[in-house]
Order: structure tokens, then sequence, then C-alpha cells
């Protein structure tokens, strides 16, 4: 008897996945693309196929869908996508300065961000100064005396929730020759599309609010067709790139972005609310939808719809204890030093964002022990404001 020939794949069945349309994007977890031949790799290399990929360094699927996303959002011409918030700052600076560059950025502003502008870019030749986003003739004061290649601000800052005239930053960095970078992760396009004010690159940690979840890491920069050819240009070769699987996350959290952000910021007014009611265990609060914000008139210019975003920070009566017993009586909120989720997390930014600060520079910015910094999610907001009471109560 002779043995049965096996039989050969169908080629018709092979690819039968590309000829479906899934309702749900699909999570392209391939590292490299096959190519029949090598004039059609030449046509790829020579930029004569435009919509095709080849290496995931070089480009992937679920990024770009994301980038076309963030981007639609932001009301750029494009977007790119990094493994990170901090990897994305990096990119847009690493893309635009070169040894003997200068920054001026904003001493408000995310511990993580100071610590690479203070600690790591200094070795490559690259020197920043610090001015106050409040008051922004101190970046012009700065650029008088030391010409800046980039200004690199906060829209609403980490976690003192400072408020940035980007129309007035833009004004004075484009007139003496530097690009703006803005990291709008705190605000996000909800609230503020600093492009549109004239911001050259905007930034996020997609970690954070697009993410929407804890359960990703991502970063996203946003702008016109030739700063971000130049920044994905240079991710591909530093090769910062998001996963696949975060991508394709960060796209379906995008679907329920909008409705997310907003129950988030008017929980965020109502807690703001409650929260400075408190004079008894408060002693202050930062939220820039409050009348006592010294930026509110500036916030309700600026912002859409009288939307001011979803975090807040708070310092309490006491100190470090105090901010410790207080974290310790919450029930339901939890002290997670990340923000941006769809449930309210609180965190103590003297300890964890900012902790690499000295204790000068979180003076002059105003971090104290006792403060506390929340990310409003969308419960029930009662639920919210119950726990925070009840840990009020006994701290
Ligand atoms: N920018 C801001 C305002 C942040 O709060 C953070 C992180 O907390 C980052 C950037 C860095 O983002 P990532 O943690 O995704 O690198």
């Amino acid at each position: 008897m002779t043995a049965k020939k096996p039989r050969k794949p169908s080629l018709q069945n092979k690819d039968s996945w590309k000829r479906v349309s899934p309702a749900s994007p699909p999570i392209f977890q391939t590292s490299v693309y096959n190519y029949p031949d090598l004039e059609t790799l030449d046509d790829y290399y020579n930029g004569k196929i435009l919509d095709g990929y080849i290496y995931s360094r070089n480009g992937l699927p679920n990024a770009e869908a994301l980038a076309k996303r963030v981007a639609q959002l932001e009301e750029t011409e494009k977007g790119v996508i990094c493994s990170s918030g901090m990897a994305a700052l990096f990119v847009a600076l690493g893309s635009n300065l070169k040894s003997g560059s200068r920054i001026v950025a904003s001493s408000d502003i995310y511990g993580g961000t100071i610590v690479l502008l203070r600690d790591e870019l200094p070795r490559f030749g690259i020197e920043t100064l610090f001015a106050d986003v409040t008051a922004p003739e101190t970046f012009e004061n700065v650029v008088k005396t030391e010409a800046a290649n980039v200004f690199l601000v906060e829209t609403i800052s980490n976690p003192t929730m400072k408020v940035c005239d980007v129309r007035e930053i833009v004004k004075i960095a484009h007139r003496s020759g530097a690009e703006v970078i803005v990291d709008n992760t705190f605000a996000t396009p909800f609230v503020l599309r600093p492009h549109h004010l004239g911001a050259d690159i905007v930034m996020h940690s997609g970690t954070k609010s697009l993410g929407g979840h804890s359960d990703l890491t991502i970063g996203v920069l946003c702008g016109n067709n030739d700063l971000m050819t130049q920044a994905s240009r240079f991710n591909t070769r530093i090769g910062a790139i998001a996963a696949p699987f975060d991508c394709w996350l960060a796209v379906r959290s995008l679907s329920t972005w909008k409705i997310r952000t907003e129950v988030s910021c008017k929980n965020a007014m109502k807690l703001a609310k409650f929260l400075q009611d408190n004079t008894t265990k408060v002693v202050s609060v930062n939220y820039p939808g409050l009348d006592s914000h010294p930026q509110h008139n500036l916030a309700t210019e600026l912002f859409t719809d009288e939307m001011y975003g979803s975090m807040l920070s708070f310092n309490l009566k006491g100190g470090f204890n105090e901010a410790n017993t207080f974290i310790k009586k919450l029930k339901k909120v939890t002290l997670t030093p990340s923000l941006g989720s769809v449930k309210t997390t609180i965190s103590h930014p003297g300890k964890t964002s900012h902790r690499h600060l000295t204790e000068e520079q979180k003076r002059a910015v105003g971090i104290t022990d006792s403060m506390i910094r929340v990310s409003v999610g969308i419960e029930d907001y009662n639920e919210i404001e119950a726990d925070f009471e009840n840990a009020l109560q006994k701290t």
C-alpha cells in the first residue's frame, strides 16, 4: 500500500484572515513582514510603497492606527507612538537638539521630566534653564540672555495644577526662534488642544487618561508632518517603539475616552469643591476649576466648555504623618502612583513622582509633605466623596 501524500495547504485558505473584515481591528503581533522579491523591498525603502510595513521598529499597524486617532483628537497632521511618555519626550527632544542646545522648561513639571533634564541631558551637552510657567515673562528673561532651542511646558502642571498660557509661551518662543513642546497629559485634548494655540509638538503619557485603565504604557507625540517625520525617524533609530498589544488597547480605550473624561472632569469639580469646604482638615485645594485658583480666569478662557480636567491636589493640615494617616484611612480609593484611570486614585508627589527633587526644588514649586494628588475616576460621585469624607474625619 502506498502512503497517502500529505495534502498541500491551500494557498487560498492560508491568508483567509486577510479577506475578512473584523469588527475589532486585529492585533498585528508580528515583528517583521514577508516580501516577495528584492525589487519590492527596494520599493518599500525608496518610499514607493507608502502603506507597507517591513519591521516593527520602522512602524507597525496598531501604532499607526493609534497615532492617527490621537492626531485627530489633538487636531495635528500626524502622530508618533513611543514606548512611554518619557520615551516620547526623549524622542521629541533628541530629534530636535544637539550638543550645545538649550531648553527653557517650566519648573512646575513632572518629576521624571525634571530628572531627565537635570541629570541626564547635560551629559549630551544639553542644558536646561527653568522658568515660572505662571509668569511667561520669566521665559522671556531667560532668552534675553541665553538663546534657547526648545521651550517645554505642561498645560496643567503636575502636581500643582498651574495653568500654562500656551499662547504667551508660544509667542515668546517663536520670537526667539525656539520650538514649543507641550506635555498635555493632565489636560488631555478634551480640555485643551495646544497645537491650536501654536505649540509645535504636543506630547502625552498615553499611559494615563488616553489609556485610561492602568493597563498599558505608551507615549504619543503630535505635530506637523515635518516634525513628526523627523521624530518618527529618530524613534526608529533609537527603537523606543510601543508593543502592538498596548497600541491596540489604547485604540480601544479611545472609543470611550470622551465619555470617561467628561464624567471624571465633572467628578473632579465636585470633589475639589467638597475638599475646599472642609476647612477643618484641608488647608488648600489646587484645581483650575475653582474660583480660588490663581489662574481660574485664564483656565476658563483657554479650556473647552468649562472642563478643567480630572486631576487635583490638596494640602492637608499638618504634615507627612497626617498625609499617611489619610491614605491609610481611605477604603476604596487607592494609593496608586500613576493617574488617568477610570478608578479614582491618589498619590503623594513628595514620595513618588517628585521624590528626586531637592527639598528646595519641592518648596519652590509648592510640593509639601501633606500634599495629596488625586486622579478622579468615573465612579458614582457619592462613593468617592464618602470615602474622602470618612478618611478626612479620621485624619
Ligand atoms: N508627563 C507627565 C505629566 C506625567 O505625569 C508622566 C508620568 O507620570 C509622564 C510625562 C511620563 O509618562 P510615562 O510614565 O508614560 O513615561
